[in-house]
């Protein structure tokens, strides 16, 4: 299998100080052959090796990991980037615009809009409480308007009375006229696919989203085309433009290859995954299940997130022993920070200094809120170097502008100050009790 194709090359690359330009090479044609199988676009291959390789050639080895796994992380992380990162942000589709928001659905015939409309429509209505009218413009297949009808019955949301013989711009238009004249939030236009791209189509298409100008354009693809999807990702992006992607048939065993293909071709964000045919199965997208999926196997899969703990591991060792020598600066608390972050739970640092459970029990709490965690963050990274290593000298004028700088307020700047200076104070104690008798038994 792939998994022990790639960990054959990672074995022989055990053990070494840096990851030579060979190392990485060996690596990278692996992870080229599990890119093309997942159905990644040749094309994007290229440049996500390219990337991995610019990366990780020369890269120290990190202690204590293989450098095999870093490797993969390397590739898990330049994945998660190219399918548009981590970062959270608005990543489901966008309502800020003058109401009625009109959402064009595109796509080739059976890449699931109609069903995506239907979805999209009893999730605004259910989660966001929005009005949403939806409208066939599916004048080719007899059908069509019918099935919309019946989903929008079923997620009990207005569909558009069908008229027979209208044009799919007159339909457009007599929706967008209803959606202003009763007040509705939301209108989603369901355009008429064809089984390949064809200039009708695209006129069709393109003189729709000219004539009602959308908030949204969304591509909708099934993640079984694979290679194909490229191309049309990209000829829907050049003749009508795409806001948005979202991609269908997730629940089927199709990896996800054309997910990080349809991303890098329009530049557009993968807002939504279809994943099975009831009206509910619409799910978030999250870039680091889809980077899983794309690598492919759970053992690799598993590799990465162990080599990331590493990672975090020896971070921590070295921060311990910055610690214990009372060595501890507002930049290692703010590293601490986000591990503690990244955890989501306290089991690294203080938990490897037996006897702060006070501490530990206060970070505990914190830890409840995320949110908190961010904004201590954001307090220390307002500050300067000198300032980071010596608090001492952060007084009122600083402390306002430190506060002002990373959206705080002065009382936030001094909980993070009297935080920190108490968990220094408990290690110099530490440190003066002596260590040994310390580690063993314990201060609570
Ligand atoms: P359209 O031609 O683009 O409007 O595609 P439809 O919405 O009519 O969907 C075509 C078929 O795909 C229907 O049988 C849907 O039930 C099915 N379908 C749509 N989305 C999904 C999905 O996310 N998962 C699965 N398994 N089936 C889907
Ligand atoms: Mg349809």
């Amino acid at each position: 299998t792939l998994g022990n194709r790639l960990q054959g090359v990672f074995d022989r690359l055990r053990g070494r100080g840096a990851l030579s330009e060979a190392d990485v090479s060996d690596a990278l044609r692996e992870v080229r052959v599990a890119l093309l199988e997942a159905d990644v676009a040749l094309s994007v291959v290229k440049d996500i090796t390219a990337r991995v390789r610019e990366r990780a050639v020369g890269q120290e080895v990190i202690r204590s990991i293989q450098p095999g796994q870093q490797v993969i992380k390397i590739v898990n992380d330049a994945l998660v980037e190219a399918l548009g990162g981590n970062d959270p942000g608005p990543r489901g589709i966008s309502l800020e615009a003058a109401a009625p928001v009109a959402i064009l659905m595109v796509g080739l015939q059976g890449s699931g809009k109609t069903t995506t409309s239907g979805k999209i429509a009893l999730r605004l209505k259910g989660r966001e409480r929005k009005k949403v009218l939806l409208a066939s413009l599916d004048v080719h297949r007899p059908a069509a308007q019918l099935q919309l009808a019946q989903l929008a019955e079923r997620a009990e949301v207005t569909s558009l009375p069908i008229i027979a013989g209208q044009t799919p711009l007159q339909i457009a238009e007599r929706a967008m006229d209803l959606g202003r004249r009763e007040l509705y939030d939301v209108v989603i236009l369901d355009t008429a696919g064809r089984l390949s791209i064809d200039e009708a189509l695209m006129a069709e298409v393109a003189a729709v989203k000219q004539a009602v100008t959308p908030h949204e354009t969304l591509l909708v693809v099934d993640a079984m085309t694979g290679q194909d999807a490229v191309n049309t990702a990209r000829i829907f992006n050049e003749r009508v433009g795409v806001t948005g992607i979202v991609m269908t048939r997730v629940d089927g065993d199709a990896r996800g290859g054309a997910a990080l293909s349809m991303r890098a071709v329009t530049g557009a964000p993968i807002k939504l995954l279809g994943a099975g045919e009831k009206l509910d199965a619409l799910e978030d997208f999250h870039p680091d299940r889809i980077a899983n999926r794309i690598l492919g196997m759970g053992d690799i899969v598993s590799l990465v997130e162990r080599a990331a703990e590493t990672i975090d591991q020896a971070e921590a060792e070295k921060l311990a022993a910055r610690m214990q020598k009372g060595q501890f600066s507002l930049e290692d608390y703010a590293q601490q920070l986000k591990q503690i972050g990244k955890m989501g739970g306290m089991s690294g640092l203080m938990g490897m200094l037996p006897g702060v459970a006070k501490v530990k029990a206060q970070l505990q709490d914190a830890n409840l809120d995320t949110g908190m965690l961010k904004r201590q963050a954001a307090i220390i990274g307002s500050m300067t170097v000198k300032e980071r290593r010596q608090p001492e000298i952060i007084k009122a004028s600083r402390k306002r502008r430190i506060a002002a700088g990373s959206g705080a307020s002065v009382q936030e700047v001094n909980r993070l100050l009297k935080q920190f200076e108490d968990m220094r104070d408990m290690m110099k104690r530490m440190n003066k009790m002596g260590q040994k008798g310390m580690m063993r038994g314990g201060l609570a």
